[in-house]
């Protein structure tokens, strides 16, 4: 199957109002390009290097996403260009992008990630913590930022019902910021969840974003 096919069928289960994020990380230039070719301008990265390389080589209309863990010190290399950042796990990376933002004279938009899995290897805001962040307005602290959402993963298994069940608890706790804390910020409005094995459950759970990657691109080969 070529990308250009296998993109009109993932665009067949897909309802129009839903962004799709082609996950390119791990895939060369060549195929970003027949990608784009195909009509998509959303890719998503998961590493700072390669984004940022592909960033320079590739169409200037591409929206770039990052969507993998963040390291503060690498900041300062997406910030000028990037489109949305997805994985913001931590205060202290919200100040270290507020200020990197700042330098570069523009607001970023990003999404916290919650933790919604049962693995402790994935990263993210709890509910506890995120309540305790936008109790206490702490959002007003980061002026450079705009925070347009949130993203989560769901454990990784075959297990629809545990699968549902972590994405409809995001869902309740998008809405509860949504209503709110974030009422009168119109930009608070993306949920991302969704990947190439449980995208059609993640949109029957509410979610406005789906990142998929082996799906278009094929299996990723990591060196
Ligand atoms: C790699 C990755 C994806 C895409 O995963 P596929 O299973 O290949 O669709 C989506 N989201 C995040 C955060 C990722 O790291």
């Amino acid at each position: 199957m070529s990308i250009t096919s296998n993109i009109a069928n993932i665009r067949k289960q897909i309802p129009q109002q839903i962004k799709l994020v082609c996950v390119s990380k791990f895939h060369p230039d060549d195929a970003i390009v027949e990608a784009y070719n195909a009509g998509e301008r959303v890719f998503g990265e998961s590493k700072v290097q390669e984004m940022t390389g592909k960033y320079e080589r590739l169409p200037k209309d591409i929206e770039w996403h990052f969507i993998g863990h963040l390291q503060s010190n690498k900041v300062k290399y997406i910030v000028p260009y990037v489109s949305l950042i997805h994985g913001v796990d931590s205060e202290k990376l919200l100040v270290e992008i507020d200020k990197q933002a700042h330098k570069a004279g523009r607001i970023v938009n990003c999404l916290l990630q919650v933790h919604i899995a049962t693995e402790e290897t994935k990263f993210g805001f709890d509910e506890t913590e995120l309540l305790d962040f936008c109790q206490n307005n702490r959002i007003k602290n980061y002026p450079n930022v705009q925070i347009c959402g949130l993203m989560g993963m769901a454990t990784f298994c075959s297990d629809k019902n545990i699968i549902e069940s972590e994405f409809k608890q995001l869902k309740n706790i998008f809405e509860k910021l949504k209503s709110v804390y974030f009422v009168q910020n119109q930009s608070f409005d993306q949920l991302s969840m969704g990947m190439s094995d449980d995208f059609s459950i993640a949109i029957e759970c509410g979610s406005t974003m789906v990142r998929i990657g082996s799906s278009i691109f094929g299996s990723r080969i990591y060196n």
